[in-house]
């Protein structure tokens, strides 16, 4: 199996084209094209202090709140 399909909108992708034609999301860790590939901020908590990491996330994952 070298290709994965994006979970919105089930564009065909090959699998060592990840990082330059899609992306995992964060969440589901399911495939996302570029052009369906949103960017959140998140809380880490780092060795001495707490920062937002931005990390990719698919349409499904995104918060409701943001339309
Ligand atoms: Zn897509
Ligand atoms: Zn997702």
């Amino acid at each position: 199996m070298d290709e994965v399909k994006c979970i919105i909108c089930e564009k065909s992708m090959k699998l060592r084209d990840q990082e330059k034609e899609w992306r995992e999301c964060f969440f589901c860790k399911k495939p996302v094209c570029f052009e369906d590939l949103r960017y959140v901020g998140v809380w880490r908590k780092g060795l001495y202090s707490e920062f937002i990491e931005v990390v990719p996330i698919c349409g499904n994952c995104k918060p409701k709140k943001w339309g």
